[in-house]
């Protein structure tokens, strides 16, 4: 699907990192936006900065884990723009490094409700209408970790595996269905956003680690739905793991 000005683009997490890329872009490209986040000041400075900019910005303090928050973030952006072309499901946080079995119940609610529960608010609220009107396309963001087992993160790689299955499956059931709609999830290496500057996540990353910009992570998000890629890896030496798990979903 090519972006083509005046289309509609739903972006949660967006007031910093990749989410703020991706909605930096879509403006550039003339999109409107719609844009969500839990950091109600940042968002509302973001929101600011690219409606002077030229852009058509509705903003809406939204916690993605929340059913109906998400619910009414949903009614205020088809009542404001009455369509989506792109969703953007994007808002994530990190978990806490330790074995598994040590994580106490709030970390796995915490974790799983904003990386995971995130992912099926945007699915379930969004795309029943974008499927009505025929068109779009679903960003869903993923990580490494939803294609590798990362030591000590078993609640983000459990959330973020699941987000890679549930993107296989909805382009799955989508391409069933006889929809036209596309699928993109997108599993980042490292990104230099505020994500990595937690303190626990900051001392396990080796010095010589490469990071990308969010603006290259976005401007490679941007030819993935123009060219309907399914998966978007943006790391060295993705392109085996993307090989494979292709292998396992289509065997
Ligand atoms: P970031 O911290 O810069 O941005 C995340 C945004 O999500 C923040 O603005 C935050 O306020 C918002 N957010 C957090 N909880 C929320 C909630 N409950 N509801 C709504 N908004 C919420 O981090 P980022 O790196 O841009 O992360 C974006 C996505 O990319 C996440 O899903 C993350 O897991 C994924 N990712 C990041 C990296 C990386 O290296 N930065 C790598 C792989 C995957």
């Amino acid at each position: 699907m090519k972006l083509i000005e005046g289309q509609v683009a739903v972006v949660t997490g967006a007031a910093s990192g990749i989410g703020l890329g991706m909605a930096t872009l879509f403006a550039s490209r003339g999109l409107k936006l719609a844009l969500a986040d839990i950091d109600e000041d940042r968002l509302n400075a973001v929101s600011d900065e690219l409606a002077q900019g030229g852009a058509e910005v509705l903003a809406r303090a939204t916690n993605v884990a929340d059913a109906a928050d998400m619910q009414h973030f949903r009614d205020a952006v088809l009542e404001r723009f009455g369509r989506v072309d792109i969703l953007c499901n994007n808002a994530g946080i990190v978990s806490p490094f330790r074995p598994l079995w040590e994580n106490p119940l709030p970390d796995w609610e915490r974790v799983i409700g904003v990386n995971l529960w995130g992912i099926i608010h945007g699915i379930r609220l969004f795309v029943p209408g974008m499927v009505a009107a025929g068109r779009g396309h679903v960003v869903n963001t993923a990580s490494m970790a939803g294609l590798i087992v990362v030591p000590w993160n078993g609640l983000y790689n459990a959330a973020k595996t699941a987000t890679v299955s549930l993107s296989e499956t909805l382009r799955a059931d989508l391409e069933a269905a006889g929809s036209a709609i596309g699928v993109t999830v997108l599993c980042p290496g490292l990104v230099k956003t505020a994500i990595n500057s937690d303190p626990t996540i900051a001392a396990l990353i080796p010095p010589d680690a490469v990071f990308l910009e969010p603006a290259d992570v976005a401007r490679q998000v941007v030819s993935a739905i123009e060219r309907d890629q399914l998966y978007l890896a943006t790391h060295h030496g993705s392109d085996e793991l993307v090989r494979t798990r292709q292998e396992q979903v289509l065997s």
